[in-house]
């Protein structure tokens, strides 16, 4: 048998040309010391299971023929069907699915949710595209990725550049392709065809209840904690706005339109209805303006990275002075600012974790598809609560057990749980 290597790879990647499925493979190096006899296991994470790349042919308005690269890879379905969004994005690349697969099936797992890890991607720039291009483009995809996907198989949801409307539009090609209506192919979907109450607020909401518990861990009171905000979306926003509502103080709020803020804590709603009007923070009346170097300095109990990667680097890490970050964002971390930020005492909640609330919701939007049977949304937030909770527990036994940062602990609580699934399985045949 031929020897295998810490990084054998798979002959279509070019080893000089890994980019993010490169940053995984150091994840589960650094982890591979703490899986203990499972480790004779670990070399399938470090391989998808399956890659399927498809051409995706499109009519364009005007009458041409343009071609679409589509891909769909599948890392690890030991734990259940794959699961994991479609991002369209013209720098989309093989090694960008295929790391945020694998993050997708790490985080399955930490939140012990019954799903393996997926992600798709269409190299395309969608702003250059009418909405029925897009349909068209949509439906095409789902038609060639047909072959994986299925309720019971593979199932796709939003991620950079698709919505609840491109989710309506795949839903409704699988179904139309195997004959029967099919709400259980993908989540994210509109409430009107089987979407979940509460899915919308999932992440921050998740992002606010691990942050809470870290709180407790430390002896933070909510009450008057000092909140700093990046990105004022879907996750950042919804974070503030529950942890202005339980009394934190949310000195600043930084989007794409620059940084806000107050000392005694910004006025959300006001803010909100600023941001919804102007179409940002930038400008807010009742507010200081601090210049990006000044809020990753700000003097805060909590931190919430939640608009984009690679945010907090080697260069703005030695600055933080936050006592905890909570990542809402998927990445905003780097490697070196994680090494910078421990060795200052910073508690770093990571991205697997803190924003799993999504894809936990998605999970219910998934049962209730498949019992044809719906939660109120009160129901939704509960149980939604009760598995962060009880996911942040398990993780940070698992980080003191073995004096190690929250991140390491995410991936050797959700590794062991990957792995495990294929002893207790067996490898066929
Ligand atoms: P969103 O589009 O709703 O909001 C993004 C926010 O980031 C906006 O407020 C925008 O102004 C801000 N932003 C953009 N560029 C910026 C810049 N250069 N500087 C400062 N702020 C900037 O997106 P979202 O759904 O809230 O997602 C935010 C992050 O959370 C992403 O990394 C996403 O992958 C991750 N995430 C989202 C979900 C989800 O369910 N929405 C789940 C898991 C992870």
């Amino acid at each position: 048998m031929p020897e295998q290597t810490a990084h054998s790879l798979p002959s279509y990647l070019n080893p000089d040309e890994l980019g993010p499925w490169g940053d995984y493979l150091e994840q589960v190096d650094r982890v591979t010391p703490y899986l203990g006899k499972l480790s004779k296991w670990v070399e399938t994470l470090k391989r998808p299971k399956r890659i399927l790349v498809v051409d995706v042919p499109v009519e364009l308005d005007d009458g041409t023929i343009a071609h679409f690269e589509g891909y769909r890879v599948q890392h690890n379905m030991a734990r259940g069907p794959g699961k994991g969004g479609v991002r369209y994005h013209q720098d989309v690349t093989l090694s960008e699915v295929m790391a945020l697969s694998a993050w997708m099936s790490v985080k399955t797992a930490a939140v012990n949710v019954p799903f393996g890890g997926a992600k798709g991607g269409i190299r395309i720039d969608p702003r250059q595209h009418s909405q029925r291009e897009l349909e068209r483009i949509t439906r095409r995809y789902i038609s060639e990725i047909g072959l994986v996907i299925g309720p019971m198989d593979d199932i796709p949801a939003p991620d950079v550049n698709t919505n609840a409307q491109t989710m309506a539009w795949m839903m409704d090609t699988y179904s139309m392709n195997v004959g029967v209506t099919s709400p259980g192919v993908v989540t994210g979907k509109p409430i009107s065809i089987g979407g979940s109450l509460g899915r919308v607020q999932a992440t921050g909401r998740g992002v606010f209840v691990v942050a809470s518990e870290a709180m407790r861990d430390a002896g933070i009171a909510i009450n008057g904690a000092r909140v700093a905000v990046q990105g004022f979306g879907n996750v950042g926003g919804t974070a503030a706005r529950l942890f202005h509502e339980h009394g934190a103080k949310v000195v600043a709020i930084y989007d794409h339109t620059g940084a806000v803020y107050h000392e005694n804590g910004l006025d959300i709603p006001a803010l909100s209805e600023h941001a919804r009007e102007t179409g940002g923070v930038a400008g807010f009346a009742d507010a200081d303006t601090v210049t990006p170097d000044e809020f990753w300095a700000l003097e805060t109990e909590i931190l919430i990275p939640a608009a984009l990667e690679g945010q907090i680097t080697a260069k703005n890490a030695p600055s933080v002075r936050a006592r905890i970050i909570v990542e809402g964002a998927n990445g905003p971390t780097s490697p070196q600012a994680d090494d910078i930020l421990a060795s200052n005492g910073v508690t770093v909640v990571p991205d697997v974790l803190a924003n799993a609330g999504g894809v936990t919701v998605s999970y219910f939007e998934w049962v209730q598809n498949s019992a044809s049977f719906y939660w109120t949304e009160g129901e939704i937030n509960e149980r939604l609560e009760a598995i962060m909770r009880d996911a942040y527990a398990s993780i940070s036994a698992t980080a003191a057990e073995h004096k190690v940062t929250m991140r390491t602990a995410t991936f050797i609580t959700a590794c062991s749980r990957i792995l495990e699934a294929h002893e207790i399985r067996g490898l066929y045949p």
